[in-house]
């Protein structure tokens, strides 16, 4: 059993772009796709104000990444490069964390696999349950059975600043910080579990709450942040976390212009905790002493995972291919590239 790559020489940060497929609404508009991925850790967006024909590009954009993923990638793939060689760290106390960013549609769920928005999602299938597979594998090998480990499943969703339990109907909690700077989401639910389809059905749970009673299912989802967290402790004490998180939707400006007060408090909202989680993954990156984890609810609670010797982050930042969608795709490009 491998489990992908080695860590990047010390590096804790690994930044990754991902593309979808033209979906079937772009197709039927005759969207042009924008994005090609000339090598694997290249992107390039060719940007064009009008619709030209496909020679007539008006301007070409680059980024490098560690990786970048074409829309003939799979799940497997974007796990093996991204969340994978993160997973054996929290075993050696290791703080990890794995976030999908960008616009809403542009495959953070489908690569998370927490969704069930399609009859083409199955959370078997995304990063989620592979995290959990390779938990379960590792913890019955020879090197970590002695630890006597047990594991623990949390799935919350912060929206609006404000957190809610998705293992306990969508329950509103109070983020404490003790006078250690020491965070506690209180009440939170942490559920043990003994295997992989438990994790599963937890995951199944947190989802299904996180959806219910929408019209919509992208209408409130798309607009909080999900996470779901697997936690390793000893005998009653944190060992290791890996937090997995599927981000707010990045998309503002045209799409939010005509929108009402509350969707411009949401989006405020959003804007204001990518910010923060912006500043908090570069001073990691930078081995910066000062993490300015307070200035969002978002890396307030994932405060564990910026600081100490042990954490690792990786970003996903998917993108779509259209024109339509040229402005967003290149925000979130820029993004990732800052956080790199
Ligand atoms: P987001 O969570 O970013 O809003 P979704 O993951 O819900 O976006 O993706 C939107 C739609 O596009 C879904 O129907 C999903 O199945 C599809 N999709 C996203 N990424 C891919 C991909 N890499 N390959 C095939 N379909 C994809
Ligand atoms: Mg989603």
């Amino acid at each position: 059993q491998s489990f992908g790559p080695e860590p990047r020489d010390g590096r804790r940060i690994c930044v990754c772009v991902r593309k979808r497929p033209l979906n079937r609404q772009e197709a039927t508009r005759e969207d042009l796709d924008i994005v090609t991925i000339p090598s694997d850790n290249v992107v390039m967006v060719h940007e064009s104000k009008q619709k030209v024909d496909l020679t007539r590009y008006l301007e070409n954009q680059t980024f490098c990444f560690d990786h970048a993923f074409d829309d003939t990638a799979s799940n497997e793939l974007v796990y093996q490069f991204t969340a994978q060689p993160l997973v054996e760290s929290i075993f050696r106390h290791g703080m990890a964390t794995c976030f999908a960013y960008g616009q809403t549609g542009s495959g953070k769920t489908h690569t998370m696999g927490g969704g069930f928005s399609g009859r083409d999602q199955d959370c078997s299938k995304g990063i989620y349950a592979m995290v959990v597979q390779d938990v379960f594998l590792l913890l019955k090998t020879s090197a970590y059975e002695k630890l006597d480990l047990k594991v623990y499943g949390t799935f919350f969703e912060i929206y609006g600043g404000k957190v809610y339990d998705l293992l306990n109907w969508k329950k509103k909690l109070q983020v404490l910080e003790d006078g250690n700077q020491q965070i506690q989401v209180v009440g939170l639910q942490e559920q043990e579990v003994c295997c992989v389809e438990d994790m599963l059905n937890l995951v199944e749970l947190g989802n299904s709450c996180r959806t219910s009673g929408q019209t919509s299912v992208n209408a409130h989802s798309s607009r909080s942040h999900a996470v779901f967290q697997i936690i390793l402790k000893s005998r009653g004490k944190l060992h290791g976390k890996f937090s997995l998180v599927d981000l707010a939707g990045n998309e503002r400006g045209a799409d939010t212009a005509k929108a009402n007060r509350k969707r411009q408090l949401e989006g405020a909202e959003i804007n204001k905790s990518l910010l923060a989680l912006k500043e908090c993954i570069r001073a990691l990156g930078q081995n910066k002493s000062h993490t300015p984890f307070r200035a969002s609810k978002l890396t307030q609670v994932l405060r564990d995972s910026f600081i100490g010797q042990n954490s690792s982050t990786c970003m996903i930042a998917t993108i779509s291919p259209g024109m339509a969608s040229c402005e967003n795709t290149l925000n979130t490009l820029r993004y990732a590239n800052r956080v790199k």
